[in-house]
């Protein structure tokens, strides 16, 4: 156990993470920040940021990602490489448990462990994400001009990632496993009538192909009623089948909503004084990095001013 208490400790370096850290060493609370074993969350998995105010000329995810660190580490936020794995709110100041077996005690937490798109884990697909496979058509979109692109999903979001697509791609292919779709009834209907998008329920991915840049070029597909496989020409695809938050770590008694995200009770607090959510993790609906950068200096705010009120 180290028996330093701390003002605040922030677990999670995404976009949130970091944000949370700056506001609060620049408050001078000097807060503890427990980046992960895997630092940076998933702009970490993004070639080139374009929609984060401020860089005209884009900028790389990890780069990016890179610069808060260090803008957090000169306002002076420890930040150790460690993820949590459990937090005891049955005692004050609460006590987290970190990967490297040392117990911190804290008298508050900022969370912002954000979520995880999930992905279809089909043959080709590793080594082709952010070389055509990707997860976000809002951050990727753009790359694929006058190219035929492939939505995977049946739920608003590969409704709406298709719709956003139909700027930038010569066609989109809308892929769904069955023909019952979860989307709204207004945003499948949106998409089906536009134009340039196709809808073909049951199909599902077989394999990713790549061309000699080790590019993503077609997709190996199987329709599930006739068990007739197809190859279909695409340099994009946009994999939409959902987000789990990264929740493992949270103790029981934090409430969640019904899809697994924590739910903010007062302004940015959970429904335990003292701990603090932002990103990804509250959001299912946005997941931007500058939402999530937003909502990260609201969680500061929130704590500092609950801190100074105890
Ligand atoms: P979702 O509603 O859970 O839909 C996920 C889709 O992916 C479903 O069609 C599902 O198929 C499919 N899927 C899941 N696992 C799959 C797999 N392994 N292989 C192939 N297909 C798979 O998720 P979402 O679309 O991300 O939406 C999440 C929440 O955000 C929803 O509440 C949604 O309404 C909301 N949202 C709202 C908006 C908006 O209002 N503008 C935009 C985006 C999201 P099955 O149906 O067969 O399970």
């Amino acid at each position: 156990m180290n028996n330093k208490i701390y003002n605040v400790c922030i677990i999670g370096s995404g976009p949130a993470g970091y944000t949370a850290s700056i506001y609060a060493a620049r408050a001078k609370l000097e807060p503890l920040l427990l980046a992960g074993t895997n630092y940076g969350g998933q702009l970490m998995l993004t070639s080139e940021l374009e929609n984060f105010p401020g860089f005209p000329d884009g900028i790389n995810g990890p780069e990016f990602m890179y610069k808060l660190n260090q803008q957090s580490e000169q306002f002076g936020t420890e930040i150790v490489p460690v993820n949590c794995i459990s937090i005891n709110t049955d005692v004050y100041p609460y006590i987290i448990n970190r990967s490297d077996n040392i117990e911190i005690k804290t008298k508050s937490i900022i969370i912002a462990t954000g979520s995880e798109a999930l992905w279809l884990n089909k043959d080709g697909e590793q080594e082709l994400k952010g070389k055509g496979i990707s997860t976000c058509a809002t951050c990727d979109g753009p790359f694929f001009k006058d190219v035929p692109v492939v939505v995977v999903g049946g739920g608003d979001s590969a409704m709406e990632e298709a719709l956003f697509l139909t700027k930038f791609a010569s066609k989109v292919i809308i892929l769904h496993r069955r023909n019952i779709f979860r989307a709204s009834k207004l945003m499948y209907e949106r998409a089906k009538a536009h134009p340039k998008i196709e809808i073909r329920p049951f199909y599902i991915v077989k394999k990713w192909n790549k061309d000699s840049n080790n590019n993503l070029n077609s997709v190996l597909v199987c329709n599930v009623e006739t068990e007739k496989e197809e190859e279909i020409n695409c340099e994009g695809a946009f994999i939409a089948i959902g987000h789990k938050p990264n929740t493992k770590f949270i103790p029981k008694n934090i409430e969640l909503d019904k899809n697994g995200y924590i739910i903010q009770k007062k302004n940015s607090m959970t429904n335990i004084e003292g701990i603090f959510a932002c990103g990804d993790i509250v959001d299912s609906r946005y997941k931007q990095a500058i939402t999530a950068a937003g909502s990260g200096c609201m969680a500061s705010i929130d704590c500092e001013k609950w801190l100074e009120n105890k």
